[in-house]
């Protein structure tokens, strides 16, 4: 990577950490694994096949999660028409030229056998009549490469497999796990005698609702930890991800002063099923993979319209779909466009899509018989903290895994049913790391500094001093980042975002700290980053439209922005120029209009 260009510092002021009662209970292992959907679960099961000891701990039940609810597949080269090398191309192209093609390519070459030991380990994945395991297409591949288990319950099928697993080696006093168990903010070394500090991550505060011992705040001490916390869909009103989806793993590391990649890539699913303006919080998904069986999208006149926008049409990717849904919108003056899967009929509907038409009849619409509503809805966060190829973040001692990371995997907008895969593949890749790293005696066992286990924590130098947002304030924080930091945006709507969250920011107090107001603290926290960032983003292309850039600008596009968060508090902004010569840049496709 180039060396960073133009810092600057935003006026947005992050705390080192959430107000907390102090510590009043500590444990320890080798590797603290924070989240249970499939990067945590795997990352925790391969690192105790490794020999570490795992504490794994996550916020409400084991199940919860993005991971749970994924519908469409994940994404593998199974089929023989298919190549490793057709996979990264498509990854490419989804991207928009700003995919790391060393993460890709680790993704699409070690994905099968990753995939293969998911079967190994009891995954169920859907099988066709000759015996062998069904492969579907969804928008943007150019192959049938998409597994998917009992029709549309792909995410549920993983979860209880790795779940399963876990619960194997139960007996096994090396991997403990503990549900209701939050994670407050990141433990760090204290500097060296020279007064300097590389950030030494080595355990976290976590807050456990439980009983006896365990209860209340406590710290964890380890030699690694591992973040995979999943999105922050939560951040907005509308969203297809679940209520513990609220980013507070980019926001611990934000905090801690990690560096955090493109996290202005955010990806708007262009199917969610419409339930009216006021209907917020987590909405119900139409999966690609239904217009991937030949469903197409309509007008509020009937009219199809994607045809002609891309030679994928219905199935380009899903910047190209959800951009042809705010024209429309914009043209005919309406909220939602139609999805007609009426011609594949009941049975195979009941058949293939099992959950997503129970979803719609719940919400009184039957996709064998009546057009469905639907708009945009935020769905996926491409950026986060950013990673290499080995999950290591930019302290010592901290890993990210699955959607809380960037890896690189997806540049400025994720490829359809790549996102499992990467939890699979990264925690791996993760757990290989570490077992490599504790083999050679690094990342040695080191006591918190004492400020940071908890003395000095919430008082002095203002920089470190945490006021929280009351939990009353996620709604207009939703709103705030709907408005102007949503699907279209431009320089005015993101500085009317960002005055909305510094008001809520200064309005922030005293309160006691509790999962409710951590939680919404942290979504003002990546809201304040992620608008400061698609602020300096001037340009429309992956997942969000910027409406005064309307022309591709190549400058201002193929770069990455990192952000860190300094001493004071201040955020740090750096762009990053990709080479567009680099070797495997894809084409760029055809721009859109808005
Ligand atoms: C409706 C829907 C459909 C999707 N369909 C697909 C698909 O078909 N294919 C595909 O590849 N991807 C799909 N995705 C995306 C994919 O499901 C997610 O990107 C992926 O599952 C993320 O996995 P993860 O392990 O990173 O996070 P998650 O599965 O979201 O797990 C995060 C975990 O972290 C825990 N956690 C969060 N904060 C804390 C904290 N402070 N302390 C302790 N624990 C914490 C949560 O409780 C949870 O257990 C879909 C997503 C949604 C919402």
């Amino acid at each position: 990577m180039s060396a960073a260009t133009d810092p600057t510092r935003a006026a947005v002021r992050i705390p080192r950490w959430l107000r907390a009662p102090e510590p009043g209970w500590t444990t320890s292992a080798d590797v603290l694994v924070v989240g249970s959907g499939i990067a945590g679960l795997t990352a925790a099961l391969q690192l105790r096949e490794r020999g570490a000891t795992v504490l794994l701990v996550t916020k409400t039940h084991l199940e919860e999660g993005s991971t749970a609810w994924a519908q469409g597949g994940i994404a593998a080269v199974m089929a023989e028409d298919d190549s490793p090398e057709e996979h990264l191309h498509d990854t490419l192209v989804a991207g928009v030229g700003l995919c790391d093609v060393a993460a890709v390519t680790a993704l699409v070459h070690e994905g099968p056998q990753r995939v293969r030991e998911l079967v190994a380990l009891g995954a169920i994945f859907d099988r066709g009549s000759d015996g062998e395991i069904s492969l579907t297409r969804e928008g943007g591949h150019h192959r049938d490469r998409i597994l998917h288990a009992g029709g549309d319950a792909t995410g549920k099928e993983i979860s209880r497999a790795l779940i399963e697993a876990l619960h194997r080696v139960k007996d096994d006093p090396g991997i403990e796990v503990i549900e209701h168990a939050l994670v407050v903010d990141l433990l760090q070394a204290p500097p060296g005698p020279d007064g300097q500090t590389d950030g030494r991550v080595c355990g976290a505060t976590v807050h456990v609702i439980g009983e006896g011992q365990v209860d209340g705040v406590g710290a964890a001490h380890c030699r690694a930890v591992v973040l995979a916390t999943g999105g922050l869909g939560q951040i907005y009103s509308s969203t297809t991800n679940p209520p513990v989806a609220t980013g507070d793993g980019m926001a611990i590391a934000l905090r801690a002063g990690a560096v955090m990649a493109d996290v202005e890539f955010v990806q708007f699913h262009p199917t969610v099923l419409f339930l009216g303006d006021d209907s917020t919080g987590q909405q119900p998904l139409i999966s690609e993979a239904v217009r991937g069986e030949g469903a197409f999208l309509v007008d509020v006149h009937g009219e199809r319209f994607m045809q002609g926008q891309h030679e994928l049409a219905d199935l380009a990717p899903r910047d190209v779909v959800s951009r042809a849904i705010v024209r429309q919108l914009a043209t005919t003056g309406t909220d939602h466009v139609f999805l007609d899967c009426r011609h594949l009929g009941t049975d195979f509907l009941e058949r293939r899509f099992p959950s997503i038409v129970a979803s719609c009849r719940a919400n009184g619409f039957d996709p064998a018989t009546d057009l469905l509503p639907v708009a945009p809805a935020q769905h996926y966060a491409s950026g986060g903290v950013a990673v290499d190829l080995d999950g290591r973040s930019s302290l010592p001692g901290l890993y990210a895994c699955g959607e809380c990371s960037c890896s690189g995997v997806h540049g400025a907008n994720r490829l359809a049913s790549n996102s499992l895969l990467e939890g699979l593949v990264f925690a791996h890749r993760i757990a290989e790391d570490i077992a490599r790293r504790f083999a050679a005696d690094e990342l040695p066992a080191v006591q918190p500094a004492p400020a940071e286990a908890g003395a000095a924590r919430g008082a002095g130098d203002a920089a470190y001093q945490s006021v929280l947002v009351r939990s009353k304030h996620r709604q207009a924080i939703q709103h705030a980042m709907t408005d102007g930091s949503g699907v279209v945006r431009s320089a005015e709507s993101t500085a009317r975002t960002a005055a909305a969250l510094a008001a809520l920011a200064a309005s922030a107090d005293g309160v006691e700290g509790g999962p409710k107001s951590w939680q919404t603290t942290n979504l003002l926290h990546l809201g304040q980053l992620l608008t400061e960032l698609a602020r300096r983003r001037e340009e429309t292309r992956g997942g969000h439209v910027r409406s005064d850039h309307p022309e591709p600008d190549d400058a201002h596009w193929l770069g990455h922005q990192h952000a860190v968060r300094g001493a004071s508090g201040s955020l740090d902004v750096t762009y990053h120029p990709v080479d567009p010569s680099r070797p495997g840049q894809p084409d760029r496709p055809p721009e859109e209009g808005l």
